[in-house]
């Protein structure tokens, strides 16, 4: 294959086309330049346990490794940081919380991550009604510098070639707008909405995540960003008074500080109800292929995704069945 044409340039589509390139294809982009997409609004982070039950992110340590390599290899090509390591502190919202920690904690589930539990009470200015816990293995990932830098560079380069082909594939990325496309509807997509503040909490000093559910992320200064909701139902990509009066109200629960919103963004992520992504070849039509399913593990699942199936359309290498959106396929 030598040239794959790419529509949607979000977090998928720009991995993907990294992974191309790699592989000696010529990639051209196209994309809406929508400055409300989810890849533009996401936190980026990469959480190896994540939801209320505690669980360890699916293959959380193998993705987490590839996910470093893929965005440690984008920072040295184009001279940018793009990965921050963290340290995530978890407030229990109730006791069973607690419970499910000591019992995963003990069957060695969250190893080799390492956790350290935090009592019942009160510590640096935070209310632990039932405890928490503390882990590493936590990071973030800065990915409108990654949309950018690698954006410009495909447009450029695009620019530059001058001769246009018949591309030999067309991959669709266009995040959970998939849905509306005759020849992916087929695809179990289930958008979920996302809201977040990026909001002032004057005399706050964490060097830390902190959350309960909802996060506080700090981005420099007295500065915070607050997330996420969920919601499956709204499909409009504008913010709610209902998403901002959530996300204060469980901030406020966290720090019991004065917060100062500066703004509120929301977005659609592309989510599946396996929260799997979906990769892939039309199954009767061999010039189109897909990648979209992402959900709220973008960051995370990507980097391999977009090797699966950039290896999948060079080398006809198989892609794993978990991913692979044959299955989904009835027809
Ligand atoms: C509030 C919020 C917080 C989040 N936080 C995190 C987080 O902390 N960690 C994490 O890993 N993930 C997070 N996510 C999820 C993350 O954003 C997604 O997993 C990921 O960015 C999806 O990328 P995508 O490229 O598939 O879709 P999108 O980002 O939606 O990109 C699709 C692109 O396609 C373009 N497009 C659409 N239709 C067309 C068309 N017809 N022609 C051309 N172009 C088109 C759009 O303009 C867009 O640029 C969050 C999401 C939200 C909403």
């Amino acid at each position: 294959m030598k040239h794959a044409h790419i529509v949607g340039c979000g977090l998928a589509g720009t991995l993907l086309a990294w992974e191309l390139k790699k592989l000696g294809v010529e990639v051209s982009v196209v994309d809406t330049a929508n400055p409300e997409s989810s890849s533009r609004v996401a936190a980026g982070m990469i959480t190896p346990i994540t939801g209320r039950r505690l669980k360890p992110s699916w293959r959380g340590h193998e993705l987490t490794q590839i996910a470093r390599t893929t965005y440690a290899e984008i920072q040295q090509e184009f001279g940018i940081i793009l990965w921050s390591d963290w340290t995530l502190k978890r407030v229990f919202r109730e006791e069973i919380m607690r419970e499910w920690f000591h019992d995963r904690r003990d069957k060695h589930e969250y190893d080799p991550i390492v956790v350290t539990d935090i009592e019942p009470g009160v510590h640096d200015g935070v209310t632990y009604p039932f405890g928490g816990f503390e882990h590493g293995s936590v990071a973030t990932v800065d990915i409108p510098t990654l949309l950018n830098t690698v954006g410009q560079s495909l447009a450029q380069q695009k620019d530059v070639g001058g001769t246009v082909h018949v591309p030999d594939i067309t991959i669709t990325c266009t995040g959970y707008q998939t849905l509306h496309d005759p020849l992916w509807s087929w695809l179990p997509i289930e958008p979920s909405k996302g809201e977040i503040l990026d909001v002032r909490i004057p005399g706050l000093q964490l060097d830390h995540i902190l959350t309960n559910g909802t996060w506080i992320l700090p981005v420099g200064g007295d500065h915070y960003r607050i997330g996420a909701t969920h919601d499956w139902d709204d499909h409009e990509p504008s913010p709610t008074e209902a998403g901002r009066i959530k996300l204060l109200a469980d901030a406020q629960q966290l720090v019991g500080r004065e917060i100062v919103v500066l703004g509120q963004r929301a977005a659609i992520r592309p989510s599946t109800k396996f929260k799997r992504p979906f990769v892939g070849r039309h199954p009767t039509n061999p010039t189109q292929a897909v990648f979209t399913g992402l959900g709220t593990k973008g960051a995370l699942q990507g980097p391999w995704a977009a090797q699966q199936l950039a290896r999948h359309l060079v080398y006809e290498e198989p892609l794993d069945p978990d991913i692979d959106i044959i299955k989904w396929w009835k027809s």
